[in-house]
């Protein structure tokens, strides 16, 4: 008589028996054997999360060029942040006193220069919780307390609440510049409660236990907080500082002096200052010494020229052409563009100071009319020409494009 080949029960005794070469398995052992495994791979994931797969810097690096380009120096530093940042969360404790500090990173660059997108493929590649939160929101609610703490409850949501997973997350903060002191900058206009938010962040970023409102906000106040320890979250903060460069170059001026001076000061890349900046800048534009102290890798993104943007349409693993082509083979459509419609993409980014950012709005564009009508057409290719791109493009309000 079949039977199962586990615990023994017989057809009649199972809801099921599945067959196979040489025995049987009753509905019973195979959800039995389904949560095994589960669990089995469940822990398999935590142990790799605690060594978290760690990759050595270069190869860390090798895996952000895959997304991101150029940049060279500032994947550099992260490959190393990051990795001593987890080298630190296995340190024993009893080992030599030895302490490893953590090592948050602030990223200064224009925008759409790949400061988040950074930060997001670091996460990506570590499989650790992610978010993007900006400083300016904070600024503008006042109640800097309460809407600090609630900085962590994207992070808290989309670890599944998971505590834990969080407490080894990624937090990225965007546009930290904003939220500088007012000083002798003319672009902070917002000063009311910059110091204050800074004083704030503080406690986050050199580590302390945070009560986070699970749903956020001040529009739950019966629901329960939940303590997150921000201990071993890191930090990456991002800002185009703008006008910072006139810092650097008032520190350069006066560190560069007396003999051999001149040779020094030829050499300096006058169109690229942001390469030199120094935790000293930041200080001058108006984030306190605590923060910077807190924010100990400091790096610059250069912004992106021609090349660079031609090689985002095209190179990384995400690239818009990539996806748009498999968007479009999908329907069985096979997208092709003509020489030189890259270029033209390129062109009108930079024609509309746009940046990185714009290629994707740009590409939009040109696409809709086509992605809207082709998948109900009978055609099998689509080939964008110059003229057809110009076109789209005339077409749609710049003035649209040009303010996003
Ligand atoms: P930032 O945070 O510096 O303002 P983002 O990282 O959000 O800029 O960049 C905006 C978009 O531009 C990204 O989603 C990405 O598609 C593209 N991008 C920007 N810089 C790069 C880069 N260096 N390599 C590849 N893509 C980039």
């Amino acid at each position: 008589m079949d039977k199962c080949s586990f615990c023994g029960r017989t057809k009649k005794e199972a809801n099921m028996l599945v067959a196979g070469l040489e025995g049987h398995i009753c509905d019973h052992c195979i959800e039995q054997a389904h949560s095994i495994m589960n669990e089995e791979l469940g822990s398999k994931k935590n142990v790799s999360f605690d060594s978290i797969n760690l990759l050595k810097p270069t190869e860390i690096k090798k895996f952000l060029d895959q997304y991101i380009i150029g940049q060279d120096m500032a994947k550099k530093i992260i490959s190393v942040a990051v990795y001593n940042h987890y080298k630190r969360l296995m340190q024993k404790a009893d080992a030599d006193d030895i302490e490893i500090e953590k090592s948050n990173i602030i990223l200064v660059g224009e925008t759409g220069t790949g400061k988040t997108l950074l930060a997001r493929t670091v996460a990506k590649m570590l499989h650790v919780p992610f978010t993007i939160v900006d400083a300016t929101v904070l600024t503008e609610a006042g109640y800097v307390g309460e809407d600090i703490e609630s900085l962590l409850t994207r992070l808290l949501q989309n670890a599944d609440y998971d505590v834990k997973a969080a407490e080894k997350g990624i937090v990225f903060i965007d546009e930290i510049d904003k939220i500088a002191r007012k000083g002798d900058n003319p672009s902070i206009t917002r000063d009311v409660s910059g110091e204050g938010v800074q004083q704030g962040l503080l406690k986050l970023l050199e580590g302390s236990i945070v009560n986070v409102p699970p749903q956020g906000g001040r529009k739950h106040p019966e629901q329960k907080m939940i303590p997150v320890d921000t201990k071993n979250i890191l930090f990456i903060c991002g800002g185009a500082f703008e006008g910072i460069q006139k810092k650097i170059a008032q520190r350069l001026n006066t560190q560069i002096v007396g003999f051999g001076a001149s040779k020094i000061r030829d050499k300096v890349d006058k169109d690229n200052l942001l390469q030199y900046i120094a935790p000293q800048d930041l200080r001058a534009f108006g984030l306190i010494p605590e923060i910077i102290g807190r924010l100990p890798v400091l790096s610059h993104l250069n912004p992106l020229d021609r090349d660079a943007l031609r090689a985002i349409l095209t190179e990384p693993k995400n690239a818009l052409v990539k996806q748009y082509i498999k968007l479009f083979r999908m329907d069985n459509i096979n997208l092709t563009f003509e020489d030189g419609v890259l270029d033209y993409i390129v062109d009108r980014a930079i024609e509309f100071k746009l940046g990185a950012r714009g290629l994707r709005s740009i590409c939009e564009a040109i696409m809709l009319d086509a992605m809207f009508e082709m998948p109900s057409a009978d055609a099998t290719d689509l080939q964008i020409t110059i003229d057809y791109a110009s076109h789209k493009l005339e077409i749609i309000n710049l003035k649209v494009l040009k303010a996003s």
